[in-house]
């Protein structure tokens, strides 16, 4: 058995997310295709021979608070990470441990230290990311022998976007995250990924969206005022056929109508990439993140020094599909 190993926990960015309905537990239904990013955490997990969960933090995490004047690929991460046992990292190695080391082996602990790198609530699952790496990291190092689907079950008992994140690539997710398919990979393209100072949460953004859909729900003129659903289906085909243009033209989100509302800074983030020769732009997630995908890294890294230069957003990326 290793003594250590290292895994990666890859970002990802929504190309569509629509909200088709509720569960009676209060989860949102969704309909939303995702694509892993080469943007990730690093996470080392250690053997230990003492029963313990150490969770430790590698590197430069700041309080939220500042805007980092040097805009520069993840070398300022934005946020909290807990490390107590509020972090999913945690909640995955105990429910791992607890449910299929501990019986054999009473004696095995972890010790995992994240290097965090991944914006964080920026609506590019850093946190679900972790919790996938960690399920990994543990069926590996102990020997669990779990296979994927296995740990997609236990994953979405702790967070929905978990499964995704454990199966990564291109894919389809449907329920409330925990019905996947897998997709062909996008054609070559690069991603310019900006992340505004400003924090969204997750929880805030849905209840936005719950709230705008009753009044306009109340309201007289309903036609006018509706949000428009983006075409998932034509989004899927685009991607069968090799089509970026048309997974581009596509690209819409239903949570910005709430985020972009509360925060301008996300459409003004999108217009410097259209204009900068971004095929399309859209918000990842609940945001505030906002990324535009190009087919020239030249016109990809102009809108990167303007977003700098301009100090629009303190985390900025060029990176690709993985
Ligand atoms: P999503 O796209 O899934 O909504 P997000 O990118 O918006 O996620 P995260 O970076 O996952 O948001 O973090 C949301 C919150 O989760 C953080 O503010 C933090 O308190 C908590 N959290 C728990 N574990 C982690 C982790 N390993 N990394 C980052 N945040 C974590």
């Amino acid at each position: 058995m290793e003594k250590s190993i290292s895994k990666k926990a890859y970002a990802k960015v929504n190309l569509s997310l629509d909200i088709v309905g509720r569960r009676e537990d209060g989860y949102h239904l969704v309909r939303m295709v995702m694509q892993s990013l080469d943007i990730a955490d690093d996470l080392v997990f250690e053997r230990l021979d003492t029963p313990k969960i150490e969770v430790l933090l590698n590197g430069n995490v700041g309080d939220g608070s500042e805007m980092n004047s040097e805009a520069t690929s993840g070398d300022k991460n934005l946020g909290r990470v807990p490390l107590d046992e509020d972090n999913l990292i945690y909640k995955v190695a105990r429910l791992m441990l607890e449910q299929h080391v501990w019986k054999r082996q009473p004696d095995a602990g972890v010790r995992i230290t994240l290097t965090k790198n991944i914006p964080i609530a920026a609506g590019m699952a850093g946190g679900s990311s972790d919790a996938a790496a960690t399920f990994r990291g543990i069926n590996e190092l102990f020997e669990v022998s779990l296979l994927d689907k296995d740990l997609m079950d236990m994953g979405v008992t702790l967070g929905a976007d978990i499964p995704y994140c454990i199966m990564g690539g291109t894919a389809l997710s449907e329920g409330i995250g925990e019905e996947l398919t897998r997709l062909p990979e996008l054609p070559d393209c690069y991603f310019l990924v900006a992340k505004p100072p400003i924090s969204v949460s997750t929880g805030e953004a849905y209840g936005g969206y719950d709230k705008l859909i009753s009044e306009i729900e109340a309201s007289e003129d309903k036609g006018k005022k509706k949000v428009k659903s983006p075409d998932v289906d034509g989004q899927v085909d685009a991607i069968y056929s090799g089509d970026l243009q048309g997974v581009a033209d596509r690209f819409l989100n239903v949570l910005e109508y709430v985020t972009a509302e509360n925060h301008p800074e996300i459409k003004e983030l999108e217009r410097i990439m259209l204009e900068g020769g971004a095929i399309n732009s859209m918000m990842s997630g609940s945001g505030p993140t906002v990324f535009g995908m190009y087919d020239s890294l030249e016109a990809a890294e102009a809108s990167y020094r303007k977003i700098v230069d301009e100090k629009k957003a303190n985390q900025v990326f060029i990176t690709k599909a993985v």
